[in-house]
């Protein structure tokens, strides 16, 4: 079986759901006073095609999962119907901000449209949690905007967000496990989307985490996937390589 494929997530998702009692979503793991001691918790970053991650949530939901869908408010991922048609599969929707890249790290600015485009989001979904887009080419880092701790105590004050999810996470005993860079490999094609953990979760490849996930090697798992990365046939299965292959290249370049 072809990894980065439906029939290779579906299989991921199978084992995740015999090994792991809970499969929780971010907003229900933040508002749990006593954290279970094992758990997976299933995260996707819409970065683009949203009619893929419509396709990957009703995956989902035929299986009985739910998870998080965060998406970022651009006009090619921005898609209200699409926003709405996840969350009535159960899926948690949470908010992929990158405003202070937007704002060139003006934080004013960044701040303000934050927002905006929270409000907006809302019109559409209940927005508890937040993950910032972590843009490889841009010179800011997201996070930077909740530095100042009296802005960052207002997340909760005047945003009414449960948490930031690099933030408000203590990964130490976490293994996250990420297709970024369309491998398995911590280590690898992974400039900005890392989190401070003392798991390691590298993998050669997908049979090695089929592995890892069936024989319940890590007791905590955070699995995030980006839906546009896997292909549900065989021709859309090569252009998307080739795509991210390039994009890897210029990674390593940069
Ligand atoms: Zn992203």
């Amino acid at each position: 079986m072809k990894d980065f494929t439906f029939d290779a997530y579906r299989l991921y998702l199978k084992t995740i759901q015999s090994t792991y009692k809970h499969i929780l979503r971010f907003d229900e793991y933040l508002r749990l006073g006593r954290k279970p001691v094992s758990f997976a918790m299933i995260r996707h970053d819409i970065d683009r095609r949203p009619l893929k991650a419509l396709r990957m949530a009703r995956v989902e939901n035929e299986m009985g999962i739910r998870s998080t869908y965060y998406f970022r408010v651009k006009p090619h991922v921005f898609k209200p119907s699409i926003i709405k048609a996840i969350k009535r599969l159960g899926h948690e929707i949470g908010y992929h901000y990158e405003t202070l890249s937007d704002a060139m790290g003006d934080h004013a600015s960044a701040l303000k449209r934050f927002r905006q485009n929270l409000e907006m989001l809302r019109l559409y979904s209940r927005i508890d949690t937040i993950c910032m887009h972590g843009r490889p080419f841009s010179p800011h880092n997201n996070l930077d905007l909740w530095r100042n701790p009296e802005t960052r105590s207002r997340l909760t004050t005047n945003y009414r967000i449960l948490g930031e999810i690099y933030l408000d996470i203590d990964y130490h005993d976490i293994a996250y496990i990420t297709d970024t860079g369309r491998n398995w490999d911590q280590k690898r094609s992974n400039k900005r989307d890392v989190v401070d953990t003392n798991v390691l979760a590298s993998l050669k490849n997908g049979m090695g985490l089929f592995h890892a996930l069936k024989n319940k090697r890590w007791q905590k798992i955070i699995f995030q996937i980006h839906p546009e990365r896997w292909s549900e046939n065989e021709s859309e299965y090569f252009i998307q390589f080739l795509n991210d292959t390039c994009v890897n290249l210029v990674k390593k370049v940069l």
